[in-house]
């Protein structure tokens, strides 16, 4: 079943074109056919498609184009992927494809799983829209471009990065504030990322042998957004992201936790209004506000390194710190763990990030292994920490596009997806 996987943003599409099946899922072999980006939409568009070839490589093309809407772009897509020129093995016409998996961000405290996309569920997406105001209206924008492309008869399905964690307990997921706002707005921790942390989960369940009850561990996700999450007897326990996904550790460009009186203070100070003081936050704080140098870890890294640099030193000092911070406090909240395990851009590709947020744990159990850190980047799975350290650490790539190819699988088929 040929699925194409889309994740829409607010002036972007990416997508991934899947080959999968129940045989397929079940020997780890989908294949990933054709991916690409559409950024910029609204005006002169950047379109940069690639076709993986059958020995593993790529061949791409990139080309600049006027695309009004989402809808333009996906018609785009759609044209490029059937056309003779992308040339994808058993792919000529839209019936080839099978189905489309949307990325939705928020699915509320209702959609906890993974969902054929009916008026039903498009009505639950849109009441969501008051906690997710950013994302929800760019993934629905997706769902709508499939309808008017496909004229209605596409089979579509949601997978939402909140559902993983509906297993929260009402502890872990209520703030202290009176619970009437709780009820009245449903304000609380929901959790982000959840496609990823699930997949890690499974992942290294799969590489140990381990059934899902098992499966206890701290999942950190390090990439543009970070969270962290602890993973108990195979299911989300606790996880740093919130009502939003600005809370928890520092990130590119987010604050993550900070005293919620400051935002009154700065606004006072600077003379903002509160949407000024949340766009601070999101958009020019995390490694970007500390270093001011950039949101990029590689080259903070490099300034650190190479140039003694103290703001990005610092930056990478106050990041690592947070995070260590909270791997304390889950194993507190887990009563232990087997592995912590790192994923997302940073912490598949960095080992000087990982080194510098495993040291000084030892007293918890990590002993880390220098080569092996060292040797794990660019997509290698693997663990890093020495054989019979208490506590292990591990490195597995994300790949959230195969857990939505499965998912939209699984839920045309009429068969139960896992949360
Ligand atoms: P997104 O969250 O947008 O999917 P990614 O998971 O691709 O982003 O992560 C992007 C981050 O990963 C960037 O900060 C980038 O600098 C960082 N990164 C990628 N490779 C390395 C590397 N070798 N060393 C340090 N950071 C890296």
């Amino acid at each position: 079943m040929n699925i194409l996987v889309l994740n829409c943003g607010s002036s972007s599409v990416k997508f991934q074109l899947i080959n999968t099946d129940a045989q397929l899922i079940e020997q780890n072999t989908d294949k990933r056919l054709a991916y690409g980006v559409i950024e910029r939409i609204g005006g002169p568009a950047l379109v940069n498609f690639s076709v993986v070839n059958t020995d593993g490589t790529s061949r791409s093309q990139r080309e600049a184009v006027p695309l009004r809407d989402h809808s333009a772009a996906i018609e785009k897509i759609m044209q490029w992927i059937i056309s003779p020129e992308a040339n994808i093995p058993g792919i000529t016409s839209y019936t080839d494809i099978a189905a489309i998996g949307h990325r939705v961000v928020h699915g509320g405290e209702e959609l906890t799983k993974s969902m054929l996309i009916d008026d039903e569920v498009i009505r639950q997406i849109e009441d969501c829209i008051d906690l997710a105001p950013l994302h929800n209206p760019q993934n629905l924008k997706g769902i709508y471009a499939i309808k008017k492309v496909f004229g209605g008869t596409a089979k579509q399905v949601a997978v939402f990065d909140t559902a993983f964690h509906h297993t929260l307990p009402d502890y872990a997921y209520l703030y202290a504030i009176p619970y009437q706002f709780y009820r009245r707005h449903k304000i609380r921790r929901y959790g982000f990322h959840g496609v990823s942390h699930r997949y890690v989960q499974f992942r290294y369940r799969t590489l140990l042998g381990l059934e899902r009850e098992n499966v206890n561990v701290i999942s950190i996700h390090l990439g543009n957004g970070c969270s962290i999450c602890a993973i108990k007897g195979g299911r989300s326990l606790d996880t740093s992201m919130g009502m939003t996904p600005l809370e928890g550790l520092v990130m590119g460009t987010r604050s993550g936790d900070i005293d919620p009186a400051i935002l009154e203070h700065l606004a006072h100070k600077e003379g903002y209004s509160m949407a000024e003081v949340e766009s601070v936050l999101n958009k020019q704080s995390g490694l970007l506000g500390i270093s001011g140098l950039t949101n990029d870890m590689r080259e903070l890294v490099a300034e650190a390194v190479e140039n003694d640099d103290r703001r990005a030193k610092l930056a990478i000092e106050v990041f690592a710190y947070r995070i260590k911070k909270y791997i304390g406090s889950y194993l507190a909240a887990m009563n232990g763990a087997s592995a912590i395990i790192f994923t997302g851009g940073i912490g598949e590709n960095s080992d000087y990030v990982r080194s510098k947020i495993t040291s000084g744990l030892e007293w918890m159990g990590i002993q880390m292994n220098g080569e092996r850190n060292k040797a794990t980047t660019r997509g290698k799975e693997g663990k890093i920490s020495e054989d019979g350290s208490r506590l292990e650490a591990w490195v597995i790539p994300t790949n959230e596009e195969l857990m939505i190819a499965r998912d939209t699988f699984r839920c045309v088929m009429g068969l139960e997806s896992p949360r």
